[in-house]
C-alpha cells in the first residue's frame, strides 16, 4: 500500500516537474514598426488560456504565430465561427499584464478592444491611470473599461496591482507578483509569473540601476536569485533596446548588452555566485530597429551579448510568432 502511494506521489511529482511555461512572441521590437511591438503570451502548458505580457502588437503577432505553427492546439473547428486568429485573440488571451503605459506596450490592446471579450487588465497604479485617463477616455479612443469618464463599455476590468502583492491572474491559472522598475525615472514594472511548477520573470522597459539612480533592479535580483539557486525560475524576458555604441545619456531608461551583462553579474551575488547563471535562459526583448541601410541591430546586439557573456547565460532572441517552452 505504502509503495503504491509513494509511486502515485512520484508520478504526480514528475507530471508537475514536466509541466512548463509555453511562451509565444507576438511582438519583439521596441518601436518603430506598428506590426511588431512588445508582447508575449505565456501559459502553463496544461492550461488553455494565456496571459498577455504587454500588448504592443496582438493580431499581427497571432497571425505570424499561426504561420509558424505556434498554436497547434487551435483548429478551424475549434475556432468556429471565428477565424483561428480571432479565436486566439478573443478566447485564448485570458488576461493582460501591462508593464507600463507607453504606447509600444499597449497599442495592440487599444486598437483591438472593439473586438475583444471581457477580460481583466493587471498593472501598477500609474499604468492603470494612464490607460484610463490618456487612452480609454472617449478622446483618444472609446472607454472600453469599467471605470473613468463618460459611459463605460466595460470590456476591460482594470485591476491595480500593488508592489509585492500576489495576485491571481484571471482565468489563466497563473499568479503573479509585481516589482517596480525605473525607466528614465518613469514607473515600469516586472512581473514574476508563477504556477505550481515554477516561475518566470517578465521585465518591462528598464534602465540600469547605476544610470537610473535606483535600487529597483537590485531588489528584483534579490528576489530572483534564490529562485535560480533552487531551480524554480525557468527563465526571463528582459530588454536590450540599444547596442553598446549608444551613449549612456541617450539610453532614456533602456539597457545595452554591456549594461545587461553588468546587471546579470550583480544577480549572481544572490543566485549562488560564479557559474550560477550557466545555461539560464534569458530572452532579449525590445530591440529598437534601425531604418538605416546595412544596419542589423538584432545581429549586433546578439554578437555583443555573446562576446561579453562570461556568465554562460543562454541568450535567446525570439522572432515574432516563435514559440518556446521553458
Ligand atoms: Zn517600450
Ligand atoms: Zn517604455
Amino acid at each position: 500500500m505504502m509503495k503504491k502511494v509513494l509511486a502515485l506521489c512520484l508520478s504526480g511529482y514528475s507530471a508537475l516537474a514536466l509541466a512548463g511555461f509555453d511562451v509565444v512572441a507576438l511582438g519583439v521590437d521596441g518601436g518603430v514598426s506598428d506590426g511588431n511591438l512588445t508582447s508575449y503570451l505565456i501559459r502553463n502548458d496544461s492550461q488553455p488560456q494565456y496571459l498577455a505580457l504587454d500588448a504592443g502588437s496582438l493580431l499581427p503577432g497571432i497571425a505570424k504565430g499561426l504561420e509558424k505553427g505556434s498554436f497547434p492546439q487551435v483548429t478551424l473547428e475549434l475556432a468556429a465561427p471565428y477565424t483561428q486568429q480571432g479565436y486566439i485573440f478573443r478566447q485564448l488571451i485570458g488576461a493582460y499584464f501591462i508593464s507600463h503605459g507607453h504606447l509600444d506596450h499597449v497599442a495592440g490592446l487599444i486598437i483591438g478592444a472593439p473586438e475583444d471579450t471581457k477580460k481583466n487588465i493587471y498593472a501598477q497604479a500609474d499604468t492603470i491611470l494612464t490607460l484610463r485617463n490618456h487612452y480609454f477616455n472617449w478622446k483618444a479612443w472609446p472607454n472600453f473599461t469599467d471605470s473613468g469618464n463618460g459611459s463605460r463599455l466595460g470590456t476591460y476590468r482594470l485591476q491595480t496591482v500593488r508592489p509585492q502583492q500576489r495576485v491571481t491572474l484571471g482565468v489563466t491559472g497563473l499568479s503573479g507578483v509585481m516589482y517596480p522598475l525605473s525607466h528614465d525615472r518613469y514607473p515600469s514594472s516586472m512581473l514574476l509569473v508563477s504556477d505550481r511548477s515554477g516561475s518566470f520573470a517578465y521585465f518591462g522597459d528598464t534602465g540600469a540601476d547605476a544610470l537610473e539612480q535606483s535600487r529597483n533592479l537590485d531588489s528584483a535580483w534579490r528576489v530572483l536569485g534564490p529562485l535560480i539557486e533552487q531551480k524554480k525560475l525557468k527563465g526571463m524576458i528582459i530588454e536590450t533596446s540599444y547596442p553598446n555604441e549608444v551613449e549612456d545619456k541617450k539610453l532614456y531608461g533602456h539597457l545595452t548588452p554591456a549594461w545587461l551583462l553588468k546587471e546579470l553579474k550583480s544577480l549572481t551575488q544572490y543566485s549562488g555566485g560564479e557559474g550560477s547563471l550557466k545555461d539560464f535562459p534569458v530572452v532579449i526583448s525590445h530591440i529598437k530597429p534601425s531604418l538605416k541601410q546595412g544596419e542589423d541591430v538584432r545581429a549586433t546586439i546578439k554578437q555583443q551579448l555573446d562576446q561579453g557573456n562570461n556568465l554562460g547565460v543562454k541568450f535567446l532572441l525570439m522572432e515574432q510568432g516563435e514559440r518556446q517552452t521553458f
